[in-house]
């Protein structure tokens, strides 16, 4: 064998075995999206006023899919906080303009906003973790609460995979902040099938996914990740890592409180106080 031919035989079955590789890992997404619709239609019969809560995230994006795609009678909502990137934004546009459906889109009220803003300044939540969590609450909490008020049930894009704390994360769950049965379809999924369903599919997605940012929530605090750095380091990278959470998925209830929004990517879950406005919504 001459060294050209050794030289190329090994990318030749590099190549074979890679394409092998996706055919399996499509075929394996295929069967967990028919898994997936099944489970959404079983929530969606027992409880005909659920909604899913998207951040937009990417497992938010499959969801989205699987949802319009099969016609299934489960409203999507999202928070549109006033500060996301505009990549974000028109990340909104470009769904409903995809599938011919709308989002319906939560903010939040112009008064506790401008108080806020009037009483601490628009960047406020640079200053202390409490200002960062009141600014959350005004932008994340309370428009999840108005949001979830209608509804018997919600979902979410969570994954197991996302942390060691949501090793566990069931399918269904009870959420005792907002007092409705809270669903997680997705729990099982990993990395790979969802981006496997979203490249085969055609699904959109927010481009800043492809410039540094695993983790995306509002643009004044998230920033890219470098190299090595945990997934939600660009989070309000500012904080220490046990106060990074806006309160959309805390498991307690809050006083006078709501959740947070959507969802998904690997993050530490502390424990909520009485009186500590978190929630913790993806964004
Ligand atoms: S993520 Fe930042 S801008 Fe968005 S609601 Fe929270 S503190 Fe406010």
């Amino acid at each position: 064998m001459s060294d050209a031919a050794t030289a190329t035989a090994p990318s030749v079955v590099d190549e074979r075995a890679q394409v092998g590789v996706d055919e399996r890992a499509q075929v394996a997404v295929d069967v967990l999206a028919k898994d997936a619709i099944e489970r959404l239609a079983a929530i969606a019969r027992e409880f005909p006023r659920v909604g899913f809560a998207s951040s937009l995230g990417a497992e938010d994006q499959v969801l989205t899919d699987l949802i319009f795609s099969a016609n299934l009678p489960i409203a999507i909502f999202t928070l549109d906080t006033g500060r996301l990137h505009a990549d974000t934004v028109g990340l909104i546009d470009r769904v409903q303009a995809h599938y011919g459906k709308r989002l319906d889109v939560f903010r939040p009220v112009d008064e506790s906003v401008q108080a806020y803003v009037t009483a601490n300044g628009a960047n406020a939540f640079y200053e202390s973790v409490e200002l960062r969590k009141s600014c959350c609450f005004i932008r994340k909490v309370e428009p999840l609460r108005r949001a979830l008020a209608s509804r018997d049930a919600w979902i979410t894009g969570q994954r197991r995979a996302q942390s060691v704390t949501r090793a566990d994360l069931p399918l269904r769950e009870h959420d005792a902040t907002h007092g409705i049965e809270k669903f997680n379809p997705l729990a099982d999924w990993s990395e790979d099938d969802v981006w496997t369903y979203i490249r085969s599919r055609g699904v959109p997605y927010n481009p800043l996914h492809d410039r540094g940012y695993p983790s995306i929530g509002c643009d004044p605090c998230t920033r890219a990740i470098r190299p090595g750095e945990d997934v939600r380091a660009g989070r309000w990278w500012w904080e220490s890592s046990d106060s990074k959470e806006c309160g959309l998925h805390i498991a307690s209830p809050l006083p006078g409180a709501a959740g947070e929004s959507a969802t998904a990517e690997p993050r530490v879950e502390p424990r909520i106080e009485p009186n500590s406005p978190e929630v913790n919504l993806e964004r």
